[in-house]
């Protein structure tokens, strides 16, 4: 599916509407307040729209529950519940954001779609939220772990003269946001994390949250923050770089080296910037995309919007 499909297929707010019912609700309308799947469709008075609280015209497509007697729309739980801009556009943007490889700047969908750029700005905002995935949820086991740690953010010497500290020249751990990757090898599915400091207690932490040990093999570089958390696994493989050494036995940092790079020419290239603060989200964006990279944009697109609800996604149910 490529953006003439998808213009094609909503080409009315309606449709939109009814494209994301579709994929939400496969089985007909789940009411979101007591989970019933009886609900009535309220036919509009004119039968494409109604009117608002404030006399404006809106496709909106409601639903009254059989059980609880609720009304409901299809964005009820989602990122997208109480928005004012037309689902068409949210479909669009969000095929945007799934189908560039490098990420999209707000300044960019503010032109194209017409929105003011606090608008365009929390879209993608929210869009990245919903890629986020929930590391309790499923924990990867039984397979062969990469885990690598780096830094975002600028260089101290790259600075405004006023904001650079000379101290700081040639170290990182001060000035810039340390990141931690994990990403399993078999089913390439990527979870990024920033992290208060690079210590073992940290990244111990980081690692159990998100992967069962027991039956698994963990690749590292030479940090010897590794070493504690390493004894727990099945085996620990430690690639030393300065002896050019990147994969042992399959296993090694190669792939969060990969990773870290397409997550660096992003940010430098199409955000310029990115403040700690809002680092997560971003992060969310790039486990998102590289973990459904073997899926086509469509399909990419398709499985975000239908788990934009509470549900969280699981990539075993994906790759597996
Ligand atoms: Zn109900």
């Amino acid at each position: 599916m490529n953006v003439i499909d998808i213009a094609t297929k909503i080409q009315t707010e309606g449709d939109a509407w009814r494209y994301m019912e579709e994929l939400r609700w496969p089985n007909g309308p789940v009411c979101p307040h007591c989970e019933c799947t009886d609900a009535t469709f309220i036919e509009p008075t004119n039968g494409v729209s109604r009117k608002t609280r404030t006399g404006a015209d809106t496709e909106r497509r409601v639903w009254r529950c059989c059980h609880c007697r609720k009304q409901f729309t299809v964005l009820v739980g989602t990122v997208f519940q109480g928005t004012k801009i037309a689902i068409r556009k949210w479909v669009l943007v969000i095929f945007e954001m799934c189908a560039s490889k490098n990420g999209v700047a707000a300044r960019e969908i503010e032109r194209k779609y017409g929105l003011c750029p606090k608008t365009a700005w929390f879209m993608l905002h929210r869009i990245r939220e919903a890629m986020k995935s929930d590391p309790i949820v499923v924990k990867m086991s039984n397979t062969t772990i990469a885990a690598d740690e780096t830094y975002i953010g600028g260089a101290e010497k790259n600075k405004h003269a006023w904001k650079r500290d000379p101290s700081n020249f040639g170290r990182h751990s001060s000035t810039k946001t340390p990141v931690f990757t994990l990403i399993d090898a078999a089913t390439g599915e990527a979870r990024s994390a920033v992290v208060p400091n690079v210590s073992g207690a940290t990244l111990r932490r980081e690692i159990l949250k998100n992967v069962d040990p027991s039956g698994s093999v963990l690749g590292t570089d030479k940090w010897g923050g590794y070493i504690g958390v390493g004894q727990e696994f099945a085996k620990h493989i430690r690639v030393d770089h300065d002896r050019g050494q990147y994969v042992i036995d399959g296993a090694g940092t190669n792939l969060c080296e990969n990773f870290f790079g397409q997550l660096k020419r992003s940010i430098d290239g199409t955000h310029h910037r990115v403040s700690a603060e809002h680092l997560p989200r971003y992060l969310a964006e790039f486990d998102y995309r590289y973990s459904t990279r073997k899926m086509s944009d469509g399909d990419r697109m398709e499985l975000l919007m239908a788990a934009t609800g509470g549900r969280r996604l699981t990539y075993k149910r994906i790759t597996g």
